[in-house]
């Protein structure tokens, strides 16, 4: 889909300019300002247009000339307000542009805005933001899903051409499923953290969201990279992988909504058949998933917050943050405190090197793992859950977050006029495989 745009736009059918007046003037109707979606739009964004359209006349423009992105609240864009959509950081402004801004800025797409989340990244609804939910453009009574909810609302809602989201649980892929759209969590490293305001560190990593798995696979190819600037960032190795022919899929009954394990499974099934892969039922040790990672998450986001203590900028978070995050201060100083002496994060950290193995032997036999992306059907806004019921929609996310493997979310159909996403894991650095399988499921 975006590269019959980009080919539009180099051929002169269609201008940057005119591109991003389209989006601008959808973006300003009531109806998208009524989902919540942008918290901030860029002002520079129409002498930017215009300066890539001179450069496509000169034929010296970029791979993603004239197309417009959004980016979620967490991510550094220079002289940006980046709240994290937090009352904390809410005149805060990024002073620089994190890595991946540059990297597409460079490649001369266009900044459209800044995109609603939940708060601090702590959420898998988006209904902790700061500045009120964002509705679902598919149903605008049911949520997006979360963290990353404004980057997916504003793919379902056709206002811009691809998002950047984070995913340090679950957040990019589960507001893609519930808002019909694809979502990609890149293995853990190879797009740099530079500029991304974290939730927890060793799972943090940014990702494209947009309609398809290929445009997906455009933006992830050119953000994608080592970076000196982020210690942990790194380069796929060049070889590449002997393939099974096996899909791995994941015996969820227990842990997901029956209906949608059902249509996991048949889809798998018929899809199989077509491209002539084996299946094999696999067990994940999802039942001590959500454990493993909220002692870790916990722990990491207490010491990340350390620095918003109302000197250096924003306010203090205790003062002014919402009650999630709020649970996972006072969560993760008390799981940190001296007299435990470590132990709830060492058993996390050797529940993390257990599942790390698990996954290994599992890779041995198998190329991919298929399981559904949300293990339930996006509720109401609004409607009340409990705390356990809101961490229970990352139960399905989680495990490929803490072995830090890539796995992609794309739309598998509706349950009562709902999306359901499927989600497909694969090995460290096999996005390629990702793609290639997300594109054989359509
Ligand atoms: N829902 C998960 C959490 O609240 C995931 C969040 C995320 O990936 N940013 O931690």
């Amino acid at each position: 889909m975006l590269k019959s745009k980009l080919k539009q736009i180099q051929q002169g059918k269609f201008t940057a300019l005119e591109n991003l007046l389209q989006f601008s003037k959808k973006i300003a109707t009531p109806k998208s300002k009524d989902l919540n979606i942008f918290l901030s739009l860029n002002e520079n964004a129409i002498d930017q247009a215009k300066a890539i359209d001179k450069k496509i006349k000169q034929k010296k423009a970029g791979k993603l000339a004239g197309l417009c992105f959004a980016i979620k609240a967490n991510i550094s864009a220079k002289h940006m307000t980046i709240s994290c959509a937090s009352k904390t950081l809410e005149n805060y402004t990024a002073p620089f542009n994190a890595t991946v801004i540059n990297k597409l800025l460079a490649e001369d797409a266009i900044l459209l805005g800044i995109l609603n989340m939940d708060e601090f990244a702590c959420g898998a609804s988006g209904e902790t933001s700061a500045f009120g939910p964002t509705k679902n453009p598919t149903n605008p009574e049911l949520i997006t899903g979360g963290s990353s909810s404004g980057p997916a609302a504003a793919i379902a809602a056709d206002l811009a051409d691809f998002t950047l989201g984070s995913d340090t649980g679950g957040s990019i892929r589960n507001p893609a499923s519930h808002c019909g759209v694809t979502g990609l969590k890149p293995t853990y490293g190879t797009v740099s953290r530079y500029g991304l305001l974290d939730l927890a560190m060793s799972f943090d990593v940014i990702g494209p969201m947009a309609k398809t798995p290929e445009d997906c696979k455009l933006i992830f190819n050119v953000v994608k990279g080592q970076d000196n600037f982020d210690q942990a960032s790194k380069d796929a190795p060049e070889k590449s992988p002997t393939h099974k022919n096996t899909i791995g899929l994941v015996n969820i009954k227990d842990f997901a909504d029956k209906k949608i394990a059902n249509l996991i499974e048949e889809q798998t099934k018929k899809i199989a058949k077509q491209h002539n892969w084996k299946i094999k039922k696999i067990n994940l040790p999802l039942d001590i998933a959500l454990e493993t990672y909220y002692i870790i998450v916990y722990t990491e986001f207490f010491s990340n917050t350390r620095k918003y203590d109302g000197r250096r900028f924003g306010k203090k978070i205790e003062d002014s943050a919402g009650p999630e995050v709020l649970r996972r201060i006072i969560g993760g100083s008390e799981i940190t405190k001296a007299e435990h002496d470590g132990k709830y994060y060492r058993e996390a950290l050797k529940a993390r090197n257990y599942i790390k193995l698990q996954f290994k032997k599992i890779f041995e036999d198998i190329d991919a793992i298929i399981l559904p992306t949300s293990p339930k059907l996006p509720h109401k806004i609004g409607g009340t859950i409990s705390v356990q019921e809101m961490y229970n929609y990352d139960v399905t996310t989680v495990l490929a977050s803490i072995a830090g493997l890539p796995a992609i979310s794309i739309p598998a159909g509706q349950i009562d006029k709902k999306h359901v996403g499927l989600q497909i894991i694969a090995p460290q650095f096999q996005e390629e495989l990702l793609f290639k399988l997300a594109k054989d499921f359509k």
